[in-house]
């Protein structure tokens, strides 16, 4: 096994990994490893052009993580996960929202100290990311009617830039992180990477697969790895390791190497190293559901990547944010009710009511000790005590209908395909909308920030691994709490965060 010490070993050149890379380079005294299992993104006009994302659902790039049964809702939900440089913002739709004050806050009081609003707010200032509004060249005029209808029929404002100023409802078009004269994505690697492939510093292992977290009694000391022709490698941190994986992968990867809840893993017969009992719990998504309009005939083809724009309600006014939201797709997003026996219409629109803040909270747990079985995600969605989740989703549609009978998007719409006009009561309207309900891919939470004393957080408020040293996690795992928005800002914020936690620590080791 060959052997090589770097200052900092990254699992994961994703979304989070990806910034972190960068930053800590940026230091020409500084070495850093990436271990990336998928390939390069550069050159990839299939990965780069944003357009073109729904083309890597389930491909070669895919992880395609599948769920558990889900007694309540759609069990055949698939989770993309990306396996390529960037990581799932080198996959996704690149909806870039800052996230609301009260999403950081509810970090900070639920135990994430240095997380509020004010803390974080210079990161979002640091992004290198191209995050501007849908260009007009790509505004459909069915979704700017949908904008108008949505504010006709609620009396909600048109949001020009959702990042401007915190807001609590209104229709608009959304901020994406994208170049708008090619249509090419602004992921984490094309931003943080792409211009800096050339440092001697930065070593991107690609096609490398990050099998054990290596440990030194309570030290981390390095990671297990095996490379594309097969060879077992072992990557030395001298200074720290990253752990960027991912919701699904940072947990799996720390349960594969000892650390997690101890009755379970002794159970599979791993080797428990470290008695964990968080990592995998409070597994949150955004689950969505849809309702499906046919159009008279096609609308206009411009679009940036066929969902640009959207619509944030709050309907308890006691609500700190928005407590509802809506994706606006200009095609038949018609996958799941296909399933119940609905046809797809040849043309078509959908509306998708989505749960900003949902109650339900699931988990991440090992089937068994092969590193390459998949984990089980058992999301438990629509589980929560009041049924709040479910509720949501019956007001959306409710809502969804109000915006639809409000011209000028009226004068568009032919026959309400699914769920169809006639189901209108509470009950049916809940099994529908479960039943169908599908995920915009937001998984997160499964290694959390909490207090000290919190016994079930997995990381303290600065990243590093309760009970362990030389270790940190960054990613969509260590969040509290879900944002109300989109979350790749938040995570890009996240890796900001951990770069500036890393230098300032060893800045302050070197000074001792
Ligand atoms: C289809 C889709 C659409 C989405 N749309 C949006 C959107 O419009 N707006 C938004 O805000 N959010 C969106 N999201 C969610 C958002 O992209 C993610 O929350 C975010 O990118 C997650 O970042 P991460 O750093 O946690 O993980 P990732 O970006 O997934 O990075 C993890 C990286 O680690 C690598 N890896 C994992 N395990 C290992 C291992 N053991 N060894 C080596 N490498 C490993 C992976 O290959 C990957 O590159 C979407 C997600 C998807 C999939």
């Amino acid at each position: 096994m060959s052997d090589h010490t770097y200052d900092y070993v990254i699992v994961g050149g994703g979304t989070a990994g990806s910034v972190i890379a960068s930053r800590l380079t940026e230091d020409p005294g500084v070495s850093v490893a990436v271990i990336e299992g998928g390939p390069s993104d550069v050159d990839r006009p299939e990965v780069l052009t944003l357009r073109s994302w729904m083309g890597l659902l389930g491909g070669e790039l895919d992880y395609d993580y599948p769920t558990t049964e889900q007694p309540r809702g759609n069990s055949h939900i698939r989770h993309s996960r990306a396996r390529v440089l960037g990581g799932c913002s080198s996959h996704n739709t690149l909806i870039a929202f800052k996230p609301l004050p009260s999403d950081w806050n509810e970090w900070a009081a639920l135990g994430a100290a240095g997380w509020d609003a004010s803390a974080m707010e210079p990161y979002f200032g640091k992004l290198l990311n191209n995050i501007v509004p849908v260009a007009e060249k790509d505004r459909n005029a069915i979704a700017r009617d949908f904008v108008a209808a949505a504010q006709n029929a609620l009396g909600v404002p048109e949001v020009v830039s959702f990042n401007r100023r915190p807001f609590h409802e209104g229709a608009g078009f959304f901020d994406l992180a994208y170049h708008p004269e090619d249509n090419k994505r602004s992921s984490a690697s094309v931003a943080y990477l792409h211009p800096f492939l050339d440092r001697p510093n930065l070593e991107l292992l690609l096609e490398t697969w990050a099998y054990r977290l290596e440990l030194d009694g309570t030290r981390a000391t390095g990671v297990r790895a095996r490379t594309e022709n097969g060879e077992e490698i072992l990557l030395r941190a001298s200074r720290e390791v990253v752990v960027c994986a991912g919701a699904v992968d940072t947990p799996r990867l720390l349960m594969h190497s000892g650390i997690g809840p101890r009755e379970d893993l002794a159970a599979l017969g791993i080797e428990v190293r470290h008695d964990l009992p968080g990592v995998g719990e409070n597994l949150l998504d955004h689950p969505e559901s849809v309702i499906v309009w046919e159009t008279d005939g096609p609308i206009p083809d411009n679009s940036a990547m066929d969902s640009d724009a959207g619509l944030f309600v709050r309907r308890d006014p006691r609500s700190a944010g928005p407590d509802l939201m809506f994706h606006f797709y200009q095609i038949p997003f018609s996958d799941n009710p296909e399933r119940l026996g609905y046809e797809r219409p040849v043309h078509g629109v959908s509306m998708t009511p989505n749960i900003p803040k949902p109650r339900s909270r699931g988990r991440l747990y090992l089937t068994s000790a092969d590193p390459e079985a998949k984990p089980a995600l058992d999301f438990r969605y629509f589980t929560d005590d009041h049924d709040y989740d479910a509720r949501t989703l019956v007001d959306g549609i409710r809502i969804a209908r109000r915006i639809a009978a409000a011209e000028p998007l009226a004068s568009w719409l032919g026959r309400e395909v699914c769920p169809g006009p006639e189901v209108t009561g509470d009950a049916e309207l809940s099994e529908y909308a479960r039943k169908v309900a599908h995920t915009v891919y937001h998984p997160a939470g499964t290694c959390r920030i909490g207090a000290n004393d919190d016994g079930l957080a997995v990381v303290a408020p600065d990243l590093t691994i309760r009970g362990l040293q030389g270790i940190r996690i960054a990613d969509a795992s260590v969040f509290p709490t879900i944002p109300a928005v989109n979350p790749m800002i938040a995570v890009l914020m996240v890796g900001e965060k951990c770069a500036d936690l890393l230098v300032s620590d060893a800045a302050r080791k070197e000074a001792a």
